[in-house]
């Protein structure tokens, strides 16, 4: 057994995952409008579930923005102002039904777990978790795992931190963000008043992981304008957006796309399409994990519309580039340490780091790129944003060791 695994109170930790995943927080990205929160559900969650554990722990400073974001603060116990900040999200996923949500536990050997006849976990995904206990929903929705493991998780380190002062601790600051799920959990996030030197956030999978290294994502938006004509009379005159749209989806490279891509490779995708003869816009995806290549597939794209243009004379085509967030590697690599720590910490739970690539982006990612380095660990949850989503509650208390050692690694460090 290594160090602190002793004290992390495993029925405190599932009591408190089982309270949370049960209340709907799903976010909506069609509903979001200026600052607040995207839905009242998650407000009312921060409020009377989230807020009052947070007291209950006597955290300092606890406090909901008008954002929605809520903040608490734990002093350090050591000589030195450095402040460690902790980060998950309340929001669950709109991909899958968000609840209530009806939890169910399995004492797991093997073979599948049956939740309805049409949600079934696989064995292969079980495979790991033989003698594990295992928590899933009904299987009517999503489990919300993502991300309210990573919030009990911080909540225990926390707890078995406050319990044992003698485990060495910096300043800690924890913040708890809505609207994650529809890419706006930091869009309001306010680093200064965070006050934190660096973070991390708890929204990952696997325990062993920490993950640094996110795509460069662009989200073009390509709006044709065509010549729309009484078809009776269309001759030689009408210019068809559709047809211009299906000849720029055409042109894409056909094994450059999510679902002929894997680990380092980039693409483009075509996630939507709405219009008529007159008008359509197209709504696209395009990752590399080198800021260079996604410049030039943008610049491919360019080329690509150009062509169509000249094809179909008279249609305008305009494309919005939409710059959506970077890699966060190379601007870590400015502080290796960040990861370094990380490292050691997941050492000292007994497993063995890993550093996989992200195949898509965190609000870690678009922190880090305004200031504040905050590379992602892992939470324990599998299969995200779907109704087979599960976690095992022996791997949440992995993950929420390795929070109480990052944040021991991190004092240790800084003890004078
Ligand atoms: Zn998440």
């Amino acid at each position: 057994m290594s160090r602190y695994e002793q004290y992390i109170n495993e029925e405190r930790l599932k009591s408190n995952f089982v309270k949370m995943v049960e209340i709907d927080t799903g976010s909506c990205e069609e509903s979001k409008n200026g600052i607040e929160p995207s839905t009242q559900k998650q407000v009312e969650f921060a409020k009377n579930m989230l807020i009052p554990i947070l007291e209950n722990l006597k955290l300092k400073n606890i406090k909901i923005d008008k954002t929605g974001i809520v903040t608490a603060f734990l002093k350090g116990n050591i000589e030195n102002t450095f402040t460690i900040g902790l980060i998950a999200h309340m929001d669950t996923s709109e991909q899958a039904p968000t609840g209530p949500v009806n939890v169910k536990i399995h004492e797991y050997e093997k073979g599948d777990i049956e939740l309805l006849e049409e949600t079934i976990i696989d064995e292969t995904d079980l495979k790991p978790y033989k003698n594990h206990t295992i928590i899933t929903s009904d299987g009517t929705t999503l489990l919300g795992a993502d991300d309210k493991a990573g919030i009990s998780e911080i909540i225990e380190a926390v707890n078995v931190l406050i319990e044992h002062p003698e485990i060495k601790r910096p300043n800690i600051k924890i913040a708890i963000t809505p609207d994650e799920e529809i890419g706006e959990g930091v869009t309001y996030f306010d680093i200064e008043n965070f006050g934190a030197d660096i973070a991390y956030t708890v929204d990952g999978s696997e325990a062993e992981n920490i993950e640094s290294e996110t795509f460069n994502a662009f989200n073009p938006e390509i709006i044709i304008k065509g010549i729309p004509v009484h078809c009776g009379h269309a001759y030689k005159k009408m210019v068809n957006a559709i047809e211009v749209a299906s000849s720029i989806i055409n042109k894409l490279p056909k094994d450059e796309k999510p679902e002929t891509t894997k680990d380092r490779e980039g693409y483009y995708h075509v996630d939507s399409i709405i219009g008529n003869v007159n008008k359509v816009v197209m709504k696209m995806l395009v990752r590399d994990f080198d800021f260079q290549n996604a410049k030039k597939r943008i610049e491919k794209l360019k080329d690509i519309i150009k062509i169509s243009e000249q094809k179909y004379k008279g249609c305008r085509i305009e494309l919005k580039e939409n710059e959506k967030y970077h890699n966060m590697k190379e601007k870590l690599m400015e502080r290796p340490e960040v990861i370094e720590y990380a490292k050691e910490a997941i050492k000292r739970s007994g497993l063995n780091p890993k550093e996989p690539v992200v195949r898509g982006g965190t609000d870690g990612a678009m922190l880090t790129l305004r200031g504040l380095l905050t590379p992602n660990l892992g939470t324990g949850g599998v299969n995200f944003h779907s109704k087979k989503e599960f976690i095992s509650v022996q791997t949440m208390k992995k993950c929420c060791e390795n929070v109480i050692n990052l944040v021991n690694v991190w004092a240790e460090k800084f003890e004078i």
